[in-house]
């Protein structure tokens, strides 16, 4: 936090509607802190006041029924550690959580920090659209649940200096009919991804019911591909459709160019990905 020579006062608030009083009061001059890394490492030299959101409860992963609830501050370690997530869809989450930059960052980042600053490159964001989640936003007097694209409408950013995000809520999926997974694209273990991708599938049988599919570091931010469910939706279970499909994905993916690698590059990283999550699901 040496970085951060503006910063004229720090606030520990210790309820959510504290914390967005002080937000609103303070706008362009306030930021809330999650595990504050992207705070230290870019600072913006307007912020004058940090609101840090420690003292807020919110650093659980809860069983909820038939819901899993994760409060914004908890960091993806917590996630990892967290029982409710230990078989999460066989798992399959917690071993992505596991894989993501390295030990030092996992123990800081958070997974509001993630939704807040929406980093193109998050894994946190594309697992989260991937898994359908819902993100709970609140003034500390009424909470809205919204799925992450609504969360993600224009103007986002403006809209969380009138809210803070609260949690984030998953379904409990019945692994019996619905397979997940996600690939990333690094060039070495702790390298942030050239591209990722999640897929969810709910099966009927051998038959695709519905899917999602989400892509991001394309390098743009996370977005459902819908054309790609669309592609899904209906066909049986094949290693030919694992062939199909990862030739359509690589054909209408979205992706750019940037200093780190093409856009055909990430495009064919996307069927590749596409085609092996397939094949998976048929392993089950
Ligand atoms: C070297 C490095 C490598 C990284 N590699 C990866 C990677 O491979 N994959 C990956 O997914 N991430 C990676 N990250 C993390 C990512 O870039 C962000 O830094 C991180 O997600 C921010 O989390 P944070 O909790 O530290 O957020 P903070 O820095 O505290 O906050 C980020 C933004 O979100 C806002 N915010 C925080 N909490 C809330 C809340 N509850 N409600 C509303 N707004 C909030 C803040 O005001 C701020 O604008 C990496 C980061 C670094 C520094």
């Amino acid at each position: 936090m040496l970085k951060l020579k503006g910063v004229e006062e720090v606030y520990y608030p210790t309820s959510v509607k504290e914390a967005v009083d002080l937000l609103r009061k303070n706008k362009d001059v306030a930021e809330v802190v999650g595990g504050g890394l992207d705070i230290s490492v870019l600072p913006n030299p307007r912020i004058k006041y940090l609101i840090f959101l420690d003292k807020l409860n919110l650093n659980y992963v809860k069983d909820a029924g038939e819901k899993i609830k994760i409060g914004a501050m908890s960091s993806i370690t917590d996630m990892i550690n967290a029982e409710p997530l230990k078989d999460y869809l066989h798992g399959r989450v917690k071993e992505i959580l596991s894989e993501i930059a390295t030990e030092l960052l996992r123990n800081q980042i958070t997974v509001g920090g993630s939704l807040g600053k929406r980093e193109p490159y998050s894994d946190i964001v594309t697992l989260l659209y991937g898994l359908n989640a819902k993100v709970v936003l609140s003034d500390g007097e009424w909470d809205e649940e919204l799925g992450i694209n609504d969360l993600y409408r224009e103007n986002f950013r403006k809209g969380l200096k009138e809210r803070i995000i609260k949690e984030v809520i998953l379904e409990k999926y019945d692994t019996g009919k619905f397979f997940f997974s996600m690939k990333r694209h690094i060039r070495n273990a702790t390298d942030i991804a050239l591209l990722n991708e999640a897929i969810l599938i709910e099966k009927d049988g051998n038959k695709i019911k519905n899917a999602i599919v989400a892509v991001g570091a394309r390098p743009k931010p996370a977005y459902l591909f819908r054309e790609a469910t669309e592609f899904l939706k209906g066909k049986e279970l094949s290693k030919e459709l694992a062939e199909e499909f990862g030739k359509f994905v690589e054909s209408n993916v979205e992706t750019g160019t940037d200093i780190r690698t093409t856009a055909e590059y990430r495009a064919h990283i996307a069927g590749v990905f596409a085609k092996r999550i397939i094949l998976e699901s048929l392993e089950g």
